[in-house]
């Protein structure tokens, strides 16, 4: 049997990274088994479906590398075949109309209420005559379609995840609605686990791996498979991604989304490998750090926990660090300069020297939107100096070695890796101090601050725009102003 997977995402919100996470594992399994993954937007609820969130989905699947192989299917534009298949229960007498009021199901669940029972759906209609549904209708009636559970059956299935799971018939809440309230001779609006199911056996689905909020479902779906006279695919429940308290990672936990998480300066390889950590023990040659495609090669659902998966900030920006340090310049500049344009940094800079600025501050970065402040003191003309950084210019000697420097930058520039010692050595000699004095004066002098990346690669870097005679002068003029 070949396998064939789905992601069904329902487009009422943007990408949640639980749907993009069970995507990875649908896809993981397709690519491992040579199978087909599918895309179906779940749209049926008219009232929260919105277009922009579809293309939200599908924008946010082809970014982080999950492309499908079918689809996009859209559940509104298949509503003659739900009905169809719906109304086949109804001539094999496993569905039935029922004509409860609101009102009455209501009080019928509050008497289960009053004796502590379950609610449940006490299957009243199962079995009206002809006669009983001609007088509902005439009382302007208008039925839902149940299709029948029978209570003493047990539903067993061997979780891809969890194993063994088994649930009663009787736990299910009786009848369950497959199609809501129309005309008698009409079938209304077909409902989620139906229409899933009918879905999954039209597309061949041959496992159904999804988050563990659906087990519930799966029961159901089971007895509706056997209904549809449809062999049952495999299931796989994969564990929830939970906050640090143990709770479903919600909205509350701030970004959800990964078109946020895009935002934020994440890049797609690294929170998809992350992601697949959510969950996936990777065989340990395999490492932490892998493609989409290597992990396919070794995925399988003995190393998926049962257990919640602690969405974890310090891990993922480990993950993505790790990333950015590896990235060849080029590409790194082309997803930096967004950034640096949105700073207003880059409008007229040569590429060559941006990519060396990405050399210079891959290994420094845990996420791209912290560039435009890491690499400020390379940009602007007036970079200012921090309060640290003025205390180091205002000490003994340090206005007499900075004199140094200046007249040996002059003497030599355009600075290269190789006089640049000679100009640094020029400072040391006409004050007569340490290197190491003059090497942090001249972090001070240049980037305007104590820490930065390397500070001789970033020198060359403002050497090439001719940034450092002015900064210099800036600089002894806060030297001479401590001295004075
Ligand atoms: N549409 C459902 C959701 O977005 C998924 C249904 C399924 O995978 O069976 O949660």
């Amino acid at each position: 049997m070949s396998v064939r997977v789905r992601i069904a995402p329902s487009p009422t919100g943007k990408l949640h990274i639980g749907t993009a996470r069970t995507a990875v594992f649908n896809w993981l399994f397709a690519r491992h088994h040579g199978g087909t993954f599918v895309l179906r937007i779940e749209d049926t609820d008219l009232e929260r479906s919105r277009p922009e969130y579809t293309e939200n989905i599908m924008q946010g699947l082809s970014w982080l590398g999950l492309s499908w192989d079918e689809g996009p299917s859209y559940q509104t534009q298949r509503l003659a075949l739900y009905q169809q298949k719906v109304q086949l229960l109804l001539d094999q007498g496993l569905a039935y109309r029922a004509y409860d009021t609101p009102a009455e199901l209501d009080a019928m669940r509050e008497a289960q209420k009053a004796q502590n029972q379950a609610p449940r759906y006490d299957n009243r209609h199962r079995n009206l005559t002809p006669e009983q549904e001609v007088a509902y209708q005439a009382e302007g009636r208008q039925p839902v379609v149940r299709f029948k559970i029978d209570d003493n059956r047990e539903i067993a299935w061997k979780d891809l995840v969890r194993d063994a799971v088994s649930w009663q018939g009787r736990d299910l809440g009786g009848d369950m609605v497959i199609a809501r309230a129309a005309e008698a001779d009409q079938i209304g609006a077909p409902l989620y686990n139906f229409v899933v199911v009918v879905d999954d056996i039209d597309m061949q689905i041959s496992h159904v791996i999804r988050g563990e909020d659906h087990i519930g479902n799966t029961p159901k779906q089971i007895l509706l498979y056997e209904a549809l006279g449809a062999t049952v695919p495999q299931f796989g429940h994969t564990p929830l991604i939970l906050n640090q308290a143990g709770a479903k990672l919600s909205k509350r936990d701030g970004v959800t989304s990964i078109s946020d998480f895009e935002a934020m300066g994440y890049v797609p390889e690294a929170l998809v490998n992350y992601m697949t950590l959510l969950g996936w023990s990777p065989p340990e040659a395999l490492g932490e750090l892998f493609t989409l495609a290597d992990a396919a090669k070794q995925f399988d659902f003995e190393r998926v926990n049962r257990a919640g998966a602690k969405f974890d900030w310090d891990k993922l920006n480990w993950v993505n660090s790790q990333y950015l340090h590896q990235m060849p310049p080029a590409q790194l500049t082309d997803l930096l300069l967004p950034y640096w344009q949105a700073a207003g940094y880059a409008a007229d800079l040569d590429r060559s020297w941006l990519e060396q600025v990405s050399a210079l501050i891959a290994t420094d970065l845990v996420r791209l939107d912290e560039v435009a402040t890491k690499t400020r003191y390379l940009f602007v003309a007036d970079v200012g100096f921090t309060a640290a950084a003025q205390a180091q210019l205002q000490l003994e000697n340090v206005g007499t070695a900075l004199e140094g420097v200046a007249v040996a930058l002059e003497a030599n520039s355009p600075l290269s890796a190789e006089n640049v010692q000679s100009v640094i050595q020029a400072g040391v000699e006409s004050a007569k101090v340490k290197k190491g004095l003059v090497m942090k004066s001249l972090r001070a002098a240049l980037t305007g601050d104590l820490q930065g990346p390397d500070l001789v690669q970033s020198w060359l870097l403002l050497n090439q725009r001719q940034m450092d005679l002015p900064r210099l002068k800036q600089a002894l003029a806060v030297a001479a102003g401590g001295t004075a």
